[in-house]
């Protein structure tokens, strides 16, 4: 049994795209991590008004995502829970299927990590989980100065370790459902089994 860790990823996943896939793998590689769990939310505490496409359609393309790295796989615990989805819960559960001291990951974007000192129960989340941030390179230093406030500064040297430059590849969900909306052709921007069920559905019609 390898203990390499594992690194969880949740978000919005409206839909799954090359970004995403992208600084997983990259981190997933530099933390040589044996698994990365895509975690697909209910919704979004910090993004109540947005609409999401049903969770059984960001599930499934998470699905055909993670076939495509041995590592990966996908889970629907915050799927199966009524909304918001509370960070929180969902590492209290997965620390208690990966005990310590099996490292535990969770990964953000650059753009996330300024608000986690938003998160509910932020302190304990930063003993269960050791945040890794996947920075755009020379993207310059994120600023920490707001979570310095509320945080341990050894938890806040932590995140700085874990700071991890990767490929950055700059599309977003919202700019593929726009395209898929205007029929746009996606298959460069989301792994093609994503693209074809996107199509097949119509899902952003
Ligand atoms: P939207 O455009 O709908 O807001 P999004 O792709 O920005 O979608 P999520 O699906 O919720 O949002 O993102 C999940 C996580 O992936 C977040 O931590 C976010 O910072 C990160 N992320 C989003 N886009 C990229 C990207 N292009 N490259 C790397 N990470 C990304």
């Amino acid at each position: 049994m390898n203990t390499g860790g594992t690194l969880l990823f949740g978000g919005s996943f409206d839909p799954i795209h090359h970004g995403h896939l992208i600084s997983a793998q990259a981190v997933a590689d530099r933390l040589a991590v044996d698994r990365v769990l895509l975690i697909p939310c209910a919704q979004s505490p910090l993004k109540r008004s947005h609409v999401l496409a049903r969770g059984e359609d960001r599930l499934e393309m998470c699905r055909i995502a993670a076939k495509l790295d041995p590592r990966f796989a996908v889970s629907d615990w915050e799927l199966k829970r009524p909304p918001p989805s509370y960070t929180i819960q969902t590492v209290r559960y997965f620390r208690s299927v990966f005990p310590a001291p099996e490292p535990l990951y969770w990964l953000l974007g650059q753009d996330s990590l300024a608000h986690l000192q938003h998160w509910m129960n932020i302190e304990e989340l930063l003993q269960i989980v050791q945040f890794v941030t996947a920075a755009r390179p020379g993207g310059g230093e994120p600023n920490l100065a707001a979570l310095r406030a509320i945080a341990p500064a050894e938890a806040v040297e932590q995140i700085e370790r874990h700071l991890f430059a990767t490929p950055m590849v700059e599309i977003s969900a919202s700019e593929i459902r726009a395209r898929a909306r205007a029929k746009q052709n996606i298959q460069f921007w989301v792994p093609s089994g994503v693209a074809d069920y996107i199509d097949q559905t119509a899902l952003y019609r």
